[in-house]
């Protein structure tokens, strides 16, 4: 059948197809160690999971407004006033079908055809190809390990032009969990003022933040970044509930309701009982159910970097968030390892699940070919038997 050039041009996500390699050999009875994942590996809480029960007993199972319930959207704006300092009316808020529909459904709202976005490298693997869903084109600008692969004032300076709609922010990032500093990105709301730069700033992993790190919303550092910035958040990463497809765009009216009208053709609401679960998640033992995991991964990251940097040939700054290392390993390509030539990111994750079982993702997806990504979603005995193989596969 007649497949559209739209969808030939879009590659499946290259982190799914890692994953799925991996299942695959575990299927065989192969022991793998696998990094790949991009989700927690805790279960919803409970009490998140009560309140879903309660909703589908309560008869929770019909449409909704295409926006979401007024009282999810008023809980989310209750939120980012006290969390995040943030002014927003309930009608300024969208519930979308996961952080990627927000982030889908924004570009869609945003930009045209000839529009050029702004996306620092190393990104989320799912940005360029929404820009390119939305006919616009990514301008994609390198950044240097030694600033922690941030884009610096200067660099975001240079790469606006006339064309320029829109400038992509997302801290703590994946794939490093490198989180920018409240100055800069005051810095960098300081370039954008009297430009026509949308941004969207996607804080899907705000929760999660290790050390002395600070996390603060674009939009809540000054009028100006208010009124040009796209918050993007969610309920998969800090809550545990990649399942559930939840997630929120909260911005300028007009973009909001542009997002509504797409939505009400394309998806509609996001599943009812979840609506009310959310609701049920910001609540009250929100801040302990969070902090649990959020501890817990900081352990993990802090010893998986440890562990990186002491193999010989594998840098990995230390994840101030989210739950990913992303060393740079360029430093063993050209090597041959075991009869596989090791060109790049994409042989070096080849050969290393296929020869010593540990399930990483390339980094060249994410525009980054130096480094790989491995996650720490996963138990410190499987970190440590995982890099464990890694060093003694880079060894030989
Ligand atoms: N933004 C970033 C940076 C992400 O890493 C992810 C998940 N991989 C998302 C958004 C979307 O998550 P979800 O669709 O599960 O809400």
């Amino acid at each position: 059948m007649k497949v559209s050039k739209r969808a030939q041009n879009v590659p499946a996500s290259a982190t799914i197809a890692v994953t799925s390699r991996a299942k695959q050999l575990k299927a065989q009875g192969v022991d793998v160690v696998g990094f790949g994942a991009g989700e927690p590996d805790f279960d919803t809480p409970d009490y998140i999971k009560q309140a879903a029960i309660e909703a589908l007993k309560n008869g929770k199972t019909k449409y909704t407004p295409a926006a979401g319930i007024i009282e999810l959207r008023t809980a989310i704006a209750d939120k980012l006033k006290k969390e995040n300092g943030l002014e927003y009316s309930p009608e300024q808020i969208i519930v979308n079908i996961g952080g990627k529909h927000s982030v889908y459904e924004a570009m869609q709202a945003v930009l045209d055809p000839g529009d050029e976005v702004i996306l620092p490298a190393p990104y989320w693997v799912t940005y360029p190809e929404t820009i390119k869903l939305a006919g616009a084109t990514a301008k994609i600008i390198q950044t240097d390990r030694a600033n922690s692969y941030k884009i610096t004032p200067k660099q975001l300076r240079e790469a606006i032009t006339e064309k320029t709609a829109m400038l992509v922010i997302n801290s703590p990032s994946n794939p490093g969990g490198f989180t920018y500093t409240p100055q800069e990105l005051k810095d960098i709301a300081k370039v954008l003022e009297g430009t026509q730069v949308t941004v969207i700033s996607d804080e899907i992993y705000e929760k999660l933040i290790y050390g002395e790190t600070k996390f603060v919303s674009f939009a809540s550092l000054s009028k100006d970044a208010y009124n040009r910035t796209l918050t993007l958040n969610g309920f998969s990463k800090a809550f545990s509930m990649t399942g559930w497809r939840l997630g929120y765009t909260a911005g300028p009216l007009d973009v909001i309701k542009a997002m509504g009208r797409l939505q009400s053709h394309m998806t509609s609401n996001a599943a009812t009982f979840g609506q009310y679960a959310a609701i049920a998640a910001l609540g009250k033992p929100a801040a302990e159910a969070i902090e649990r995991m959020r501890a817990e991964f900081e352990r993990r990251g802090k010893y998986m970097a440890e562990r990186l940097n002491s193999i010989p040939g594998v840098e990995c700054p230390e994840p101030t968030g989210a739950f990913y290392c992303f060393p740079d390993v360029s430093s063993h390509y050209g090597r041959n390892i075991n009869g596989a030539e090791i060109k790049g990111s994409m042989d070096f994750a080849k050969a290393l699940l296929e020869q010593a079982n540990v399930a990483v993702v390339p980094g060249l997806p994410f525009g980054c070919d130096g480094n790989i990504r491995l996650s720490f979603a996963c138990s410190l005995d499987d970190i440590s038997k995982g890099l464990d193989r890694l060093q003694k596969w880079l060894s030989q």
